[in-house]
């Protein structure tokens, strides 16, 4: 049963053999790939070029009929010429506005590919200019799905550039090279070797928030979101340790055990959150408070609860203080201490951040809670 729409994706500059040795080495390698499409991103020179190599004189049909191939056709509608910011066709890609221009068609092409699912990429970075390469390995990087693929195809040097080799034939041929002193040298196909590299590639589809439009916009996104998300490190709170660990190495201890109450108060909010993507932006889980906290109220019920946990031999001291309830004020002030001591360690505004208690300010109230995500927090006794 027939899985994916194989299509092959090329980047190609003046050397249209790149594409025909990339059908073959798909086709002959151990677990061959028989591709039903052809796409390819190229100028206005290359889409000539391949015209009248693999198009007039036959070369891809050739190929297809030596190897046996289910039928591959080029047509208008396989190339993407570049064009610049204002739409004129390109020849070369030349400026550093060409290339941003290149990077922005090679980026919304795979993008707008991968969101088929029925289709397998099998992009080849071998042919045309060096950025063209690292933008179609880039893109795959950014919307790639688990089964496409990043090859590059390496040739015996004597055949890599000549204009008269484009794939190993079934039977040996003879073909003349011109050399660069005008001399003529002659090559046995059967001495050529085309070697597929598969190329692996880390997948950040899904992992990060990817909406931007351009190139740069996308990576400039992309280093935001793997900024704030990947490189967050969990944290663990032990209540009767009264310490906070953040990853593996940095632990922060002798927190005062009100400060750890409200901070516990605001992990837990979080944790509880029934959000289903409780992100940074997410309200449910930040808590109003008000300008008196009774002494009844769930929120200090709660405090008592901890406190209890955390200090048990002073906790009746606690209660008496605060049975009337709290100011908002005392509250407030918790807050900013428990938030210098976390600064402090962490030292890092960015990473900081993540743990700190926050404020968000809404219509003139304020709502207070944990930025880091939910699914790294764990609360133990
Ligand atoms: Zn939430």
């Amino acid at each position: 049963m027939k899985k994916f729409h194989e299509i092959l994706i090329c980047v190609i500059g003046t050397t249209p053999q790149i594409i025909t040795e990339t059908i073959y080495a798909l086709a002959t390698k151990k677990d061959p790939v028989f591709l039903d499409e052809i796409s390819i991103l190229t100028t206005t020179l290359g889409k000539k070029k391949i015209e009248e190599t693999l198009i007039n004189r036959g070369i891809l049909n050739n190929l297809i009929k030596d190897y046996n191939l289910p039928p591959l056709k080029l047509t208008d509608a396989s190339f993407i010429v570049f064009s610049d910011q204002n739409g004129n066709l390109l020849d070369d890609i030349v400026t550093p506005e060409h290339n941003e221009c290149v990077g922005d068609t090679i980026t919304s092409y795979i993008k707008e590919l991968s969101n088929d699912f029925s289709k397998r990429l099998h992009c080849s970075l071998a042919g045309g200019r060096k950025t063209m390469s690292f933008y179609l390995g880039m893109a795959l990087q950014l919307f790639g799905r688990s089964w496409d693929e990043l090859y590059h195809v390496l040739i015996t040097p004597e055949f890599e550039l000549n204009p008269e080799f484009f794939y190993k034939p079934p039977q040996n041929k003879i073909i003349e090279s011109k050399m660069p002193d005008g001399s003529i040298r002659t090559l046995e196909t059967k001495n050529a070797q085309i070697h597929l590299t598969q190329l692996p590639f880390i997948r950040f589809r899904d992992k990060i928030h990817l909406e931007g439009k351009s190139f740069r916009e996308l990576i400039k996104e992309g280093q935001k979101s793997i900024d704030s998300n990947v490189m967050v490190l969990p944290l663990k709170l032990k209540l009767r340790e009264r310490s906070i660990c953040i990853g593996d190495s940095l632990v922060i201890n002798n927190i005062s055990p009100i400060q750890l109450v409200f901070y516990t108060l605001f992990l837990v909010k979080k944790k509880a959150c029934g959000k289903r993507k409780c992100s940074p932006g997410c309200d449910e889980c930040f808590i109003t408070i008000k300008e008196e906290i009774p002494g009844n109220s769930e929120m200090v019920k709660e405090i008592f609860y901890y406190y209890k946990l955390i200090y048990p031999s002073r906790a009746d001291e606690l209660f008496d203080k605060y049975k009337e309830g709290f100011h908002s004020e005392t509250i407030r002030s918790y807050i900013s201490k428990i938030n210098q001591k976390i600064k402090k360690e962490l030292g890092n505004d960015s990473l900081s951040y993540h743990y700190i208690i926050n404020t968000k300010r809404h219509y003139g109230n304020s709502k207070y809670g944990i930025y880091l995500d939910k699914s790294k927090i764990t609360i133990m006794k």
